[in-house]
């Protein structure tokens, strides 16, 4: 996975329906935006995708998403009879920043961040491996702290389980954190906690890395007040261990999974 700095200046581009994506994004858990890229060359679908708010104040890292599909040819913002490579991007967070902070430069000119060009030209950078790295890290950590995460995986829960489908494995924003991901399996490692299942030691090379992450507390009934901690609150879990865990509204604990295992084997 690369990670790629997107970028939005207001006074090129007026985003007009931006509070009514935040909203969206409250309600449904997801949004979805086209967003112009330069390296429509080398972008993936999976790729993780920041968003820049530059050209006047608040300037800063107002949100994150996952690229979902591949480059395609649109029209350019200005009406002019050009064309830009865009990608969707499915975003998880995204900050207001009329009504909250963003990610501030001074944030993000602070040791290893600091040899990264965070104000570019164009949209759709590639950031470099460690850089991505460190700046997973202080998202999660700015996130977490001002309970941006809670209020869009709260309801991701509700909604899936309104669709009356119960049986769907429920990521949560936490679940899908890639900073959040890696501190949880750097601690426990690949292997699921339930069952043990590893998915390098059955189907190699493929399996590699791969692993469900779940988030322990059931986002419904944390507070907000509630912060995350990767190692405490995360378990790796393979896909059909975390589906039996969400199987009832009401999540099943590891150990109980673990205990029904035990029963059917036995
Ligand atoms: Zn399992
Ligand atoms: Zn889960």
């Amino acid at each position: 996975m690369k990670t790629y700095l997107f970028a939005w200046n207001p006074k090129k581009w007026n985003w007009t329906t931006l509070e009514q994506s935040i909203e969206q994004l409250h309600t449904t858990g997801t949004v979805k935006e086209k967003w112009s890229v330069i390296s429509h060359k080398k972008i993936k679908v999976g790729d993780r995708a920041f968003l820049m708010r530059l050209g006047e104040e608040p300037k800063g890292i107002m949100a994150a998403g996952i690229v979902t599909s591949l480059p395609f040819l649109s029209q350019h913002w200005s009406g002019e009879d050009k064309l830009v490579n865009r990608v969707y991007i499915e975003f998880d967070t995204i900050i207001s920043p009329q009504q909250d902070k963003l990610l501030n430069l001074e944030s993000l000119n602070k040791g290893v961040l600091s040899n990264y060009n965070w104000t570019p030209q164009s949209s759709g950078v590639e950031i470099p491996d460690e850089i991505a790295e460190e700046l997973e890290s202080i998202w999660f950590d700015f996130i977490n702290t001002n309970n941006h995460f809670i209020k869009s995986s709260y309801v991701d829960n509700e909604i899936s389980y309104s669709e009356g489908n119960p049986n769907q494995v429920l990521v949560t924003r936490y679940e899908r954190n890639p900073y959040a991901r890696k501190v949880c399996i750097e601690h426990y490692g690949l292997s699921c906690v339930v069952c043990e299942f590893n998915f390098e030691e059955v189907y190699g090379k493929i399996g590699k890395d791969f692993i469900h992450v779940h988030h322990l507390k059931q986002i419904s009934i944390v507070g907000e007040e509630y912060n995350v901690d990767p190692i405490k609150d995360l378990r790796p879990v393979c896909p059909n261990c975390h589906s039996m865990i969400h199987k009832r509204k009401e999540q099943y604990s590891i150990e109980e999974i673990k205990k029904s295992l035990t029963n059917t084997s036995t």
